[in-house]
């Protein structure tokens, strides 16, 4: 890179840091990052649940760049993912160039570069911003009624209340994702009674968890050949694959495997028939994000643990009731009910040329092309955003891999060449339509509901397969793109 730019990157999660040690790395120091929060990490900030654990194998979630032997166990907890990523800050410099407590409230394109508004009033200015502002951070508080006249401690689990005793407490909690079930697997041992309120079941994908000891982390140490045969070895990428062809065609011999793996496991694990069927989904296996665990059957079978399935009626005083008259005390509610994963780098207010706004030309659906740039919106990238893959990968990788595109686009600039680069509206529209059209007939589209679908019931995904998005990301297709 040569020309010197001012960048802005909204968001020191994953992808922000990302960006920062990329930039740093190609030798542009006039960059800042703006974080809302009072720490980096993103979703490994803010959810800080009992049992957070990362369902993608710990040495396959960490930078290409950025290897890390001390892993505790095959899938990592939430506080070692959240460490990893402030040693790599620091290990990489890029500790300065963020800025905490700062949240962009405005991104105004004036025709020649983004002016920047801050929530507390201060301005500044880029001639590229990278929007890396994250998906599921917008929770989704449940409109229950009677909410307000619980007594006792209810708090949503990307919220969790850290005063709030639970050891032989009555616990509920709503919602059964992955966030859900890894809470009353981590809660089953420790409450007086835990009640699992679920909506719909969730199909269960059995994987297989283990600790890594010191003579593990040593040999990691030792040799890194032992990392890159987990991260780059057939057994993790030729899972990805298999996943990805099943998702994107529901009928195939991979599909089967996956609903076979799942149906085994409730038939095999969960002894009670009563409780089989109450665990059981009436929708395909992976229509809503496939949730993999070791021990959530295991969880729901003790003693101590009540799976609740039906309509909840409403929030009492002292518990909940349901729509058919039963009636469980809690002291405390837990809402592991999602998050409104439509929202991206919204309520930002982004206008790009002739104060287009990105409320409006989200107004059908959130979309980028690519998953990464707007038409209408020169200069302005993101990371993870609309359409993205999304499966059980690595978004590590995914935004990996977005960033060597970008820098592609961004070349012609930096090399003085052109001002700015954006999608045109054509090439745009063209990839919309092929991707609705694909995306309704995947496995999301096959009739659950789920945070992938936009309001019109399509997912809001990736659907072709993780090859053809590693290809598409190699190299931008410049008849797409329009250079000024
Ligand atoms: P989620 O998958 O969207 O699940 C929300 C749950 O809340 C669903 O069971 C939903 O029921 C229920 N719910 C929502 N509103 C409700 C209401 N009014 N009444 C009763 N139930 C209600 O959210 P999540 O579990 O937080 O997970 C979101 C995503 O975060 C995951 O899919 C994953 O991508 C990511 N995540 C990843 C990990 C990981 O290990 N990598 C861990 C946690 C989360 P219905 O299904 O019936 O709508």
């Amino acid at each position: 890179m040569s020309t010197k730019l001012r960048f802005i990157i909204v968001g020191a999660g994953m992808s922000g840091i990302l960006a920062a040690i990329r930039l740093k790395q190609s030798g542009q120091t006039d960059f800042t990052v703006y974080e809302k929060g009072n720490s980096i990490g993103g979703t490994w900030r803010e959810n800080r649940y009992p049992g957070l654990t990362c369902d993608v194998p710990a040495h396959c979630y960490t930078y290409s760049f950025a290897p890390h032997p001390d892993w505790s166990a095959f899938y990592a907890p939430g506080p070692e993912i959240r460490a990893y990523f402030e040693k790599v800050v620091d290990d990489f410099g890029v500790r300065d160039f963020i800025r905490l407590n700062s949240e962009v409230s405005a991104c105004e394109w004036d025709g020649a570069r983004w002016q920047v508004t801050l929530a507390d009033g201060t301005h500044d200015h880029a001639d590229i911003v990278i929007a890396a502002s994250g998906v599921l951070h917008h929770v989704n508080e449940p409109d229950i009624p009677g909410k307000a006249d619980f007594a006792g401690a209810m708090f949503h689990s990307a919220r969790w209340d850290d005063s709030v005793a639970l050891d032989g407490k009555r616990i509920g909690v709503i919602g059964n994702g992955s966030t859900g079930v890894q809470i009353v697997t981590a809660l089953a041992d420790r409450a007086a009674h835990l009640v699992h309120y679920q909506r719909s079941p969730q199909w269960i994908m059995p994987v297989q968890q283990f600790a890594y000891s010191d003579a593990d982390r040593s040999a990691f140490r030792a040799d890194s050949d032992k990392i890159d045969a987990i991260r780059f070895g057939d057994e993790y990428w030729g899972g990805i694959r298999r996943f990805n062809s099943a998702i994107i065609d529901p009928d195939s011999a991979e599909m089967r495997e996956i609903e076979d793996y799942c149906r085994r496991n409730l038939e095999e694990t969960v002894r009670d028939p009563a409780l089989r069927e109450k665990l059981r989904p009436d929708y395909r296996a992976a229509c809503k994000r496939l949730i993999y665990s070791w021990n959530y059957y295991d969880a729901a079978q003790k003693p101590a643990v009540t799976i609740q399935t039906g309509r909840i009626e409403r929030i009492e005083r002292d518990g909940i009731r349901m729509a058919d008259g039963t009636f469980y005390p809690l002291d405390v509610i837990v809402l592991a009910t999602g998050f409104h994963a439509d929202r991206f780098i919204r309520p930002t207010t982004v206008r790009g040329e002739n104060g287009a706004d990105l409320d409006t030309f989200w107004k059908d659906r959130p979309t980028a092309h690519y998953a990464v740039t707007l038409p209408g919106f020169p200069n302005f990238f993101m990371l993870n955003g609309p359409t993205g893959p999304v499966g059980n990968f690595s978004l590590i990788d995914i935004a990996e891999r977005q960033w060597d595109y970008i820098v592609q686009l961004m070349e012609p600039i930096l090399e003085g060449r052109a001002r700015t680069v954006q999608p045109t509206r054509a090439a745009h529209a063209d990839y919309d339509r092929r991707r609705i059209e694909a995306a309704r007939g995947t496995i999301f589209g096959s009739g659950c509901s789920s945070w992938y679908l936009d309001k019109d019931g399509v997912p809001l995904t990736w659907p072709w397969s993780y090859d053809a998005f590693a290809e598409a990301m190699a190299k931008p297709d410049a008849s797409q793109y329009a250079w000024a």
